[in-house]
């Protein structure tokens, strides 16, 4: 076969020289025609948008063209010419075919269209393939190109906390263990607990739960930062909303209050999404139709809305409102309950109809670092709520008096001797500071306007779920 440089489908699709030898190479998606002439959809992931290749069975020999079905992989030599059929401007009128890979038809799982997501989740190492999850995944670049500009943009460094922890502090979730002793035999100290001497690290250690407590230590020196990495909970909670491993990015920045760190979280996520639209049209488009009639209308909307920022105080208010005109909730409303998904939804979607951000929550039901009010019963605490979503950030301004941090860490059985180090940066040159954290499925949820956080990952990590 003649070697020409290959061509992207998406540049293909946009070019005009018709009449041109080009070179395209990728997947087939779909064959059909006559005994004369066979029309090959194929793409090659660079764009949700197949080339059609037009095929003369005679001149390019039937037997030869026989293994050429949904999924193989091919290398198309032909002639660039502008389309005859509707839809397209363009398609390839092939010379010559190399068959890099068949998929037998008997055996190849993505045969037909609708497979339903909870079919294609079963094979996860072939859904990148299909053109739901080629948008979702093109998505997912681009948002976290996306996140990284922000951030650059505003001269926030980007901050790389450990994965490893050997802190069980930040309160946000049940850690994963992370040791090298052989668990068929664990030795034991006098007391007879496990004896973490003879692990790995010398002492137990678990994946991070999250990286602000890193982070804080980065914005006390380079003053704004932001961590993107992967995070780990062993919660076992079985929602369409959360993940046992998930990515999160978390700023944080020295000299923020938090009315600043609030406008932050607000242009932030106007910024990613504002992008998705700019740089994703096609993508999302396609999203639209297929799952979500509301998407783009819901993603131009939100970036027109100033998000209403109201205490906890006054949230609960109004749910207690809404239950005494006879709003059923399944879980119970009252000042120091922690809302559920369906509260925040409620206040989003039915009360304001807009994203809401909640501060100042009763201290009991936060983290312990969270700066703590003068009313001796709320922290300055601010989730972001959204519609579909509910919390989709949660953050705050620190606490930087080191007396009323180290109280509040005892107080809420944080072992103050393992965060020496954290405690460090209130005894040195303490700062007020403010940050969040993000977590990127959930964005994802919001900008794709898929249903269930699975889809939004390429292998999701869940209870009873590690394959692949
Ligand atoms: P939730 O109440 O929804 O379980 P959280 O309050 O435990 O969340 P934070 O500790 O505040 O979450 O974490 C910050 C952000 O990380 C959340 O706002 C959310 O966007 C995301 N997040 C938290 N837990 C998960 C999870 N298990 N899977 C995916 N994203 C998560
Ligand atoms: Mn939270």
């Amino acid at each position: 076969m003649e070697t020409i440089t290959r061509t992207k489908i998406v540049d293909v699709l946009k070019s005009e020289s018709f009449g041109t030898k080009v070179n395209v190479k990728g997947w087939v998606r779909t064959r059909r025609g006559s005994k004369q002439v066979n029309f090959i959809a194929l793409n090659d992931g660079s764009t949700i948008n197949n080339v059609q290749i037009v095929v003369d069975i005679e001149k390019l020999g039937e037997e030869y063209l026989k293994p050429i079905t949904t999924g193989a992989c091919i290398s198309v030599n032909g002639i660039l010419v502008e389309s005859q059929g509707q839809g397209q401007t363009c398609e390839i009128q092939a010379e010559e075919i190399e068959i890099y890979g068949t998929a037998d038809p008997a055996t190849y799982p993505l045969q037909k269209k609708g497979h339903s997501l909870e079919f294609l989740r079963e094979i996860a190492h072939l859904r990148p393939r299909t053109n739901t999850f080629g948008a979702v995944f093109r998505i997912r670049h681009h948002m976290a190109m996306a996140i990284h500009r922000f951030f650059h943009e505003r001269g926030f460094s980007y901050f790389h906390t450990p994965i490893i922890t050997g802190s069980d502090c930040e309160g946000a979730g049940q850690m994963f263990q992370v040791t090298t002793l052989d668990l068929n035999d664990v030795k034991k100290t006098e007391e007879g607990a496990v004896d973490f001497a003879g692990d790995f690290f010398g002492k137990q250690t678990s994946l991070t739960v999250s990286g602000q407590l890193e982070g804080e230590l980065a914005a006390m020196a380079l003053g704004a930062i932001y961590t993107f990495g992967p995070t780990f909970r062993a919660e076992n909670s079985n929602t369409p909303r959360h993940l046992a491993e998930f990515w999160m990015i978390e700023p944080e920045v020295a000299f923020y209050e938090i009315e600043e760190n609030m406008q932050l979280a607000e242009d932030f996520i106007k910024y990613c999404i504002q992008w998705a639209l700019d740089n994703c049209m096609e993508d999302i488009q396609f999203l639209n139709n297929m799952f979500d009639k509301e998407l783009i209308e819901r993603l131009q909307f939100v970036l027109k809305q100033n998000f209403v920022r109201l205490t906890y105080t006054e949230g609960i208010k109004i749910l207690e409102e809404a239950v005494a005109n006879g709003r059923k909730f399944e879980f119970p409303v009252y000042w120091g309950a922690d809302l559920a998904s369906e509260h925040e939804r409620y206040l989003v979607e039915e009360h304001f109809k807009c994203p809401v951000i909640l501060t100042d929550y009763p201290k009991e039901i936060k983290s312990f670092y969270m700066k703590q009010n003068e009313d001796g019963k709320t922290v300055r605490a601010m989730d972001v709520l959204f519609p579909k979503i509910g919390e989709i950030i949660g953050g705050s301004q620190r606490e930087e008096d080191l007396e009323k941090l180290s109280r509040r860490a005892q107080e809420m059985g944080v072992p103050t001797k393992d965060i020496w180090w954290y405690l460090d940066t209130r005894r040195f040159g303490t700062a007020p500071h403010s940050g969040f954290g993000l977590g990127f499925e959930r964005l994802l949820l919001f900008v794709t306007g898929m249903a269930n956080i699975r889809d939004v990952i390429p292998f999701p990590r869940t209870p009873n779920n590690a394959e692949f």
